[in-house]
């Protein structure tokens, strides 16, 4: 996942795994010199959440002597998740939907901006199984069986991803945390019961413990079904998107087309 000379963009929220991941890379990087880190941090502007979260996730890269960049989705798409979903009320998808796709985008610009060569995410291994259920669920088959803990695009385009904790139970990243007294966000985000996501973990959770080790076999299967069935993945090819510029499939990126941004039949933006 890591080599010498890497620039490291650490996704940091503020929550335990990301808090966590800070503080195992920023031990890591003190035997490698040549390793540089960084932490960045989005505000998607959830009233009572994510202030606390963006105050942690500083004071954590203060004390780990790792530079710390934020950007907010006001700064980047014109208004806070909040605004956003109180104006969409009643003809929108679940906030994490919207919430997820602007995220990662608002990472890959921070971590190009801060001349990253990587990205670092602090996903653990239930929220690996969930999404591979998640994805399921919802038919979504490619992007089911395109998950990989190292994400590289061989065109170039997306900078590669990594997500170091993807084989730990969630449990363990909490006890390694407590153990080394490290202090974790409280709040929980107010659109989380929302989301599907929140029902399957609650069904992995009562699985894992009637039956230890099934996450993890659920981890395995998906590894192996990835194996066989990328030689038959379509190939995607990408452009530049009309309206921001980044990496697409389609003429408009999913984020731009889900802040509402169109295009002319002629393709020009009205
Ligand atoms: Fe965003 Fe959903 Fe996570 Fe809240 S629970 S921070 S809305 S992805």
């Amino acid at each position: 996942m890591l080599e010498p000379r890497d620039h490291v963009a650490i996704a940091v929220s503020g929550g335990k795994d990301s808090i966590t991941l800070l503080s195992i890379l920023s031990k890591l990087s003190s035997r490698f010199p040549l390793t540089k880190l960084t932490a960045v941090t989005v505000d998607e502007g959830i009233s009572g959440y994510r202030e606390e979260a963006v105050e942690l996730a500083s004071k954590y890269a203060r004390s780990f002597g790792i530079q710390h960049q934020t950007i907010s989705f006001e700064e980047l798409y014109g208004q806070s998740l909040d605004d956003f979903l109180r104006a969409k009320q009643g003809e929108r998808l679940t906030a994490c939907a919207y919430c997820g796709v602007w995220r990662r985008k608002a990472i890959n610009l921070l971590a190009k901006k801060v001349g990253a060569t990587k990205i670092a995410t602090a996903h653990n291994l239930d929220d690996i199984v969930q999404t591979f259920l998640l994805n399921l669920f919802e038919g979504d088959t490619e992007r089911f069986v395109r998950f990989s803990p190292v994400l590289k695009d061989p065109r170039g385009l997306f900078m590669p991803r990594i997500k170091p904790l993807c084989q730990i139970p969630e449990r363990e990243v909490a006890l390694y945390g407590f153990t080394n007294d490290l202090e974790f966000q409280s709040a929980s985000c107010p659109y989380m019961t929302e989301a599907l996501r929140n029902e399957l973990r609650s069904i992995v959770n009562r699985l894992e413990t009637a039956h230890p080790g099934i996450a993890y076999s659920a981890y395995r299967s998906m590894i192996k079904l990835r194996n066989l069935a990328e030689p038959g993945l379509p190939h995607q090819t990408l452009q530049l998107c009309q309206a921001c510029g980044e990496p697409s499939t389609f003429s408009l990126c999913e984020a731009c087309r889900m802040v509402g941004i169109s295009i002319s039949p002629t393709g020009n933006l009205p």
